[in-house]
């Protein structure tokens, strides 16, 4: 509304005095205007951080495996099958509100042919906590079947082929190739791209921006774990909201100019 007024002043204004506003402008040069754009320009630039150099990396990676050589994943599963099926129910909800509806679920379809004997609608029945459940029992039921169809009920091993199932994306390949077939890849949910992003390890607008950046910088020999570190990392220290810089283990690395310490 603001914006509207002084537009309708400035108008006004202008077709009044036009003709002296004319001389005046070509007289005298226009401070408040070049300052203005000055303002604009600098708000417009972004303050890339200092990059990480590769001895801050390693030293980074190496504190994060003292403290938890072997960290875990925190969705229940128990196997290849049950984990895709768990990573694609997570997509916007938490690990334990995944692990409280798939608890019972699992319990009784652990196998894609034993999800399509229960069915669309009990399968809702027990994700109904979680959010988007009516979509995703859809796509729990529709991928078993690809799986059976496909794939001979088992979870194939390539990125190619778990990202042609249905509610599967990136993430997912990335989590499941990890997870249930040790391979090194990095999966950016909202905590390894808020860390990635925060420290200045791989800045990027995108998930796969950050997730191609920290493949860039991260050690091989830390790969395997690196996901998890980073994404326990963003759940229990790095919080979206009161980052705990105090206790924070790379808080001296960390290039966050508002990080508290
Ligand atoms: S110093 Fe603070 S902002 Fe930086 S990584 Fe640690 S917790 Fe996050």
């Amino acid at each position: 509304m603001a914006k509207i007024i002084r537009s309708q002043r400035a108008s006004t204004s202008s077709v009044r005095s036009a003709p002296k506003k004319k001389a005046a402008k070509a007289a005298t040069p226009q401070p408040k205007r070049a300052a203005k754009k000055v303002a604009t320009k600098a708000a417009k630039k972004v303050v890339k951080p200092k990059p990480w150099t590769a001895e801050e990396v390693y030293e980074a990676f190496d504190r994060f495996r003292k403290a938890n050589p072997e960290p875990k994943g925190e969705l229940e599963h128990l196997n290849p099958y049950t984990l895709l099926v768990a990573v694609v129910l997570s997509a916007q909800a938490t690990d334990a509100g995944v692990n409280k509806a798939t608890r019972a679920l699992f319990a009784i379809a652990d196998t894609p042919e034993k999800m399509l004997e229960l069915g669309e609608d009990k399968v809702r029945d027990y994700i109904k906590t979680i959010g988007l459940y009516r979509n995703k029992a859809r796509n729990v039921i529709a991928l078993s079947e690809k799986l059976i169809a496909e794939f001979g009920g088992e979870v194939p091993r390539t990125r190619a082929e778990i990202e042609s199932l249905p509610g599967a994306g990136r993430k997912t390949a990335n989590v499941v190739l990890n997870m249930a077939f040790g391979e090194r890849t990095m999966a950016v949910d909202t905590h390894v791209f808020r860390v990635g992003n925060r420290t200045g390890l791989a800045p990027g607008k995108t998930p796969l921006e950050v997730e191609l950046g920290l493949e860039k910088v991260i050690p091989t020999e830390f790969m395997l774990h690196a996901h998890h570190w980073l994404i326990l990392h963003g759940r229990y220290t790095c919080l979206a909201r009161g980052p705990r810089c105090d206790v924070c283990l790379i808080n001296d690395l960390c290039r966050w100019p508002e990080k508290t310490v």
